[in-house]
């Protein structure tokens, strides 16, 4: 069951970068940045004969640090920074009644499934970019990466930025229009076992001592569970209290968004309403069937894959029938241990806000963290659309 609906654009047929990766590194010509997805971390101690649900954060950053990367960033820093964006998204659509329920937009398979089949929705997409296209973003165009040194310093060329998701549709994304020039390689776990392979480094005997480069590194346990189905939901409603300005928090753990089973889990979240959870592309089509879902909801996370990014098309594949529980169970765990588990906690967040981009939904924000979205019927149509939303949007 993995990954075999997801991409109506054709992203499915992994076309293979890590040789081009490899190449660019070697060449030295641009320092290079490299961002780790949240699934990453868990499933590729499976390539490297660890036990499926081992947690292989350090080891990973070590390994990718041997294979020539200047800088190694955590996705997941973006990933509380989506919750920022998004979760103020929503109570903006409350506040003025419109685009109800908000979809969630950091899944490309549903997004491109959206623009195919269902352009009619297309208000209700979150405009709030992936964690992916935001990382690039940030680590391209941000002043806050100046902060690293003279490798960033203004007038130099702009880093090489590669992602590693679990996701072949990843790689359609960062080439979508107007957001194309945020990441320029994405590699799938995958690939990045068969480069780790290649250059004959010892994954499973690495130490586990890695550290994410900050800021760019920092990320609460919120971030982290971005990579199980539910894990957005769950992230937006831990930060919902604290964007509304209220004095009190939400409990941190939804069970009722949780598990790897198939169908549409729900919650009610006091103050906010009624959030659904759509774990499979199959599960929203059943949910749209009906008319249903405009009044029941305010907030949807729809997220491709069953299992979410845990089962994604670019994760490694397994005979073992309970692999999506066992590397959910390793994500949850990482949340449960995490010092910090909401995303408003994350400092480089409160940093990049305080330094640059004001608040969360302000015009800086959205220059460089909000994107467009058209009927995918023509590429054309979308980059129309894109320009005109930049012009209005730079006013
Ligand atoms: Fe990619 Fe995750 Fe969406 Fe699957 S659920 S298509 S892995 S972003």
């Amino acid at each position: 069951g993995q990954c075999t609906l997801v991409c109506p654009v054709g992203a499915l047929i992994e076309a293979p970068h890590w040789h081009e990766v490899l190449q660019t590194l070697g060449a030295h010509r641009r320092v290079s940045v490299v961002q780790v997805a949240p699934a990453t971390r868990v499933a590729i101690s499976e390539e490297f004969g660890l036990t499926p649900g081992t947690v292989s954060t350090r080891r990973l950053i070590n390994a990718l640090r041997q294979l020539g990367f200047d800088y190694v960033f955590d996705t997941n820093f973006a990933a509380d920074l989506t919750i920022m964006e998004e979760g103020s998204e929503l109570l903006a659509r409350l506040e003025a009644g419109t685009g109800l329920p908000l979809f969630t937009s950091c899944c490309p398979g549903w997004v491109n499934w959206v623009e195919l089949n269902r352009p009619d929705l297309l208000p209700h997409l979150s405009t709030t970019k992936s964690p992916q296209q935001m990382h690039g973003a940030i680590a391209k165009r941000s002043g806050f990466v100046r902060s690293l040194g003279a490798d960033f310093a203004e007038g130099r060329a702009e880093p090489y930025v590669v992602s590693v998701m679990p996701c072949t549709a990843k790689k359609d994304e960062a080439r979508r229009p107007g957001q194309s020039g945020d990441v320029d390689h994405v590699l799938t776990t995958r690939e990045l076992a068969r480069m780790i392979r290649s250059r004959g480094i010892p994954f499973a005997a690495l130490s586990d001592d890695g550290q994410f480069d900050s800021p760019l590194g920092e990320s609460t346990g919120a971030a982290q569970i971005f990579g199980a189905s539910g894990g957005v939901m769950e992230a937006m409603v831990r930060t919902a209290a604290h964007l509304k300005g209220a004095d009190h928090d939400l409990p941190l753990e939804w069970e009722a968004l949780r598990g790897v089973g198939q169908g549409i889990k729900t919650a009610t979240i006091p103050g906010v309403g009624t959030v659904a959870v759509c774990n499979g592309i199959a599960s929203a089509q059943h949910m749209l069937e009906g008319e249903g879902w405009r009044s029941a909801y305010v907030a949807v996370e729809v997220m491709a894959c069953v299992g979410g990014c845990l089962g994604g098309g670019g994760e490694p594949k397994s005979m073992d029938p309970h692999i999506l529980r066992k590397r959910a169970a390793a994500i949850y765990a990482v949340d449960a241990d995490a010092p910090r588990r909401r995303s408003y906690e994350n400092g480089d967040v409160q940093a990049l806000y305080a330094s640059e981009l004001q608040s969360p939904n302000s015009p800086a924000a959205h220059r460089l963290l909000h994107t467009c979205y058209a009927p995918r019927h023509s590429r054309r149509l979308l980059l129309m659309r894109f320009l005109d939303c930049v012009d209005r949007r730079d006013g």
